[in-house]
């Protein structure tokens, strides 16, 4: 359920392009994208808008916004705030306005001529921002602006420091030799990431588990059997059956697999994939890149690559962020040892003394039988625009006084989608909603939240954002029901979409949802809890053709079931969070680690290495902190996780879910974008740090510790 980032970041990890893209148009004013729509709000003209229309338009975007990049830097007044920080914001309207609509199609209900014009686009747009960036005539101008900030408003000197640091976190204020060896470092980092993943991606392949009899499946379903003989011919290996790795350390299979040998073997497969010490190791190029952005970090002054990134994120240190995860440890570890202390009871009965590839089998034994869930049971309960109407809008409405109406002489790129416009407590329209819930194979997998036209007092522009989820859709005419965890990525995406749509910030680069890395999951997980509300979950939760209530022993079951094994789920993301952080806080000047002896020092050193509950991902195939971009920043998910329960238990503390609370929230986190320090912003509105105990105790943790005592 993570929100995708805008569109550089979804043309960047658009397919690889292969062969040739067919001649682009030229750009006229006849592009629909020449202008800003007349629809209401700006919405894209989808009626009016082709394939053929992206890359003339995108193209001529860049063109367009050089030549005003160009102009702002080559201005002869002396530089002012006006003339530079606020032109530098007007810039790049026409490439905005089209690569948003292309980045949303692209993950939405994209084709292969769209595919590969991604692959054409992605590296022109990577060099584009690049050529920016690298302007030093642009750099100067910048921070003879801020230089002095002291004369500006504290809005204004907020966003003026945040170019410069911009530019500066790019190099912008090294020296000639030094600005050299940053380059040489980016482009060994930018190697061996490549180098990595590759690696990473043939290992898993080849690290899939080879089964030559078919009873050491027992316990698989037989579509599961099927799949892994499949799995097999693909590898022409016919006759055999394959369970290719997750790229996680524990697998799907485990919680089925009744062979135990099996269970052991596939673990081990999965753990050592990327250690034999072949051409798929990846242990050399990890040593060398946690060394090397080390050694970045030093050039840019910083003590170690954590510092370095987490400079301009709300937990600002690694120690916060390492504090965080710590304090957490005695309660995890005592949670996770009262759910194998319960396993070990059934496995006695199997003679199993447990270790870690029995964890997800006996944890599947207990859940059956102490929970007993049924899902089609629980289904005929949430219906999708029931849920929608009588769950999402209500809660928005109680919280935040909004209402909405469904639009259909708005253009849609897909006839599924839902157009709704938001109207304020006053009755003043004030944005468009899309939805788009249902399940394509022209769809990317998962869900998440983006806007067509992002809101900005500066450019007079009011939000226009969207939902893509991907449940099944119906068969015709029959009522589209959902389970429990597709209610909550409802309201989570909507939590996304009302940090977007009640933005009501001036300047672009800070507006919405365009917060820190640890900060932007915060609105979403936080709006989650509104499902679970007993007034919005007994107006929504209706059986769909009585409409009675659901009852309130089923409510009970699901509500038990809720925190059943997070002190398994929250130890292993810790202690991979906190293995992300040991490797980035290496000084420059610490000599190359061995992988395996650094992994096992650091799980010991911060009192996490329990051999049931091993790291979520191991070093040597942790793709989020080595290829992805979450080095150093893999404990963002749970620093903003904590900030949802501690802002829900404010709501606790003082009323519980009135308007005047949802008002307060509204005018002191979601309406601010980020126009100013993150932590000074949550502090403000709950009038203290942020505490870890709320989520120890929604997470059931919290009684774990009590209990140990
Ligand atoms: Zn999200």
């Amino acid at each position: 359920m993570s929100r995708h980032r805008p569109f550089v970041a979804a043309l960047l990890l658009g397919a690889a392009a292969c062969g040739k893209s067919d001649q682009p148009m030229a750009f006229s004013q006849s592009n629909p994208f020449a202008q800003p729509s007349t629809l209401p709000f700006q919405a894209p003209p989808f009626d009016k808008i082709h394939d053929g229309d992206y890359q003339p338009a995108i193209e001529e975007g860049m063109r367009v916004q050089l030549a005003e990049v160009a102009k702002v830097a080559g201005d002869s007044a002396p530089p002012t705030f006006e003339n530079t920080i606020v032109a530098m914001e007007k810039t790049g309207q026409l490439l905005t306005r089209a690569a948003n609509v292309f980045g949303a199609i692209t993950q939405a209900n994209t084709n292969d001529d769209l595919q590969k014009l991604q692959g054409v686009l992605a590296p022109k747009l990577a060099a584009h921002y690049d050529e920016i960036h690298m302007n030093a005539a642009l750099f100067a101008r910048v921070k003879a602006v801020y230089d002095a900030r002291a004369s500006l408003d504290a809005g204004k000197r907020f966003l003026a420091e945040r170019y410069y640091k911009d530019f500066v976190r790019a190099g912008a204020l090294l020296s000639d030799t030094d600005k050299s060896r940053l380059r040489a470092l980016n482009e060994e980092e930018s190697k061996l990431t490549t180098d990595f993943q590759n690696r990473l991606l043939a290992a898993t392949k080849a690290g899939g588990l080879v089964i030559t009899d078919k009873a050491e499946l027992d316990g698989l379903s037989g579509g599961e059997i099927a799949a892994a003989a499949d799995a097999a011919k693909q590898r022409k290996l016919d006759g055999k059956w394959v369970l290719p790795l997750q790229n996680t350390t524990q697998q799907p299979a485990q919680v089925s697999l009744g062979n135990r040998a099996t269970r052991e073997k596939l673990f081990n497969a999965s753990i050592n994939r990327a250690e034999h010490g072949d051409a798929n190791d990846t242990r050399a190029t990890i040593e060398r890149l946690a060394e090397l952005r080390a050694q970045k970090a030093k050039l840019l002054g910083y003590p170690t690559y954590s510092a370095y990134s987490l400079a301009d994120q709300m937990a600002k240190t690694p120690e916060r962020a390492i504090k965080l995860m710590t304090d957490m440890v005695p309660a995890v570890m005592a949670k996770a040892k009262s759910e194998a202390a319960a396993m070990q009871k059934v496995a006695a009965k199997d003679h199993v003394t447990l270790a870690p590839w029995d964890w997800q089998y006996y944890s599947e034994q207990v859940r059956k039988s102490a929970y007993a869930l049924d899902d089609a049971e629980i289904k005929q309960y949430f219906e999708l625009d029931r849920v929608l109407k009588d769950g999402v809008f209500f809660a928005a409405n109680k919280l935040y006084g909004l209402t909405f109406k469904e639009r259909t002489d708005i253009p849609v790129y897909q006839p599924d989608v839902r157009v709704f416009e938001v109207f304020d407590a006053d009755g003043k329209s004030m944005a468009l909603w899309y939805a788009d819930y249902f399940k394509r194979d022209n769809k990317s997998g998962g869900a998440w939240e983006d806007n067509f036209v992002l809101q900005s007092g500066l450019l007079g522009q009011h939000p226009v954002a969207f939902n893509v989820c991907n449940f099944t859709k119906p068969a015709p005419g029959q009522p589209a029901l959902i389970s429990h965890d597709d209610v909550v990525a409802m309201f989570h995406e909507f939590g996304h979409a009302l940090h977007e749509m009640l933005s009501n910030v001036k300047y672009p680069l800070i507006a919405g949802t365009s917060t820190t890395r640890d900060f932007v999951e915060f609105p979403s997980q936080f709006n989650e809890h509104w499902a679970d509300e007993p007034t919005v979950f007994a107006n929504y939760a209706r059986h769909y053709k009585t409409g009675a209530p659901m009852p309130a022993e089923l409510v009970a079951r699901i509500k038990k079931a809720g925190t059943y094994g997070e002190g398994y789920a929250t130890l292993e993301y810790i202690a991979a969070a906190l293995l992300d952080q040991a490797w980035y806080t290496l000084p420059a000047d610490a000599p190359q680690q061995d992988v395996d002896k650094f992994e096992a020092a650091a799980l010991k050193r911060f009192k996490v290495d329990y051999a049931l509950v091993p790291p979520r991902y191991r070093s040597s195939y942790f793709a989020h902190i080595w290829g992805g971009g979450y080095s150093a920043g893999y404990y963002a998910y749970l620093w903003s996780a904590v900030l949802r329960d501690d802002a829900f238990y404010w709501f606790k503390e003082h009323g519980g879910m009135t308007r005047e609370n949802g008002q307060r929230f509204r005018d002191m986190i979601l309406s601010r974008g980020a126009t100013e320090d993150m932590d000074a912003m949550y502090r403000a509105f709950r009038g203290r740090d942020p505490s870890v105990e709320p989520l120890l105790i929604e997470r059931g943790l919290k009684a774990a510790a009590k209990d140990k005592k």
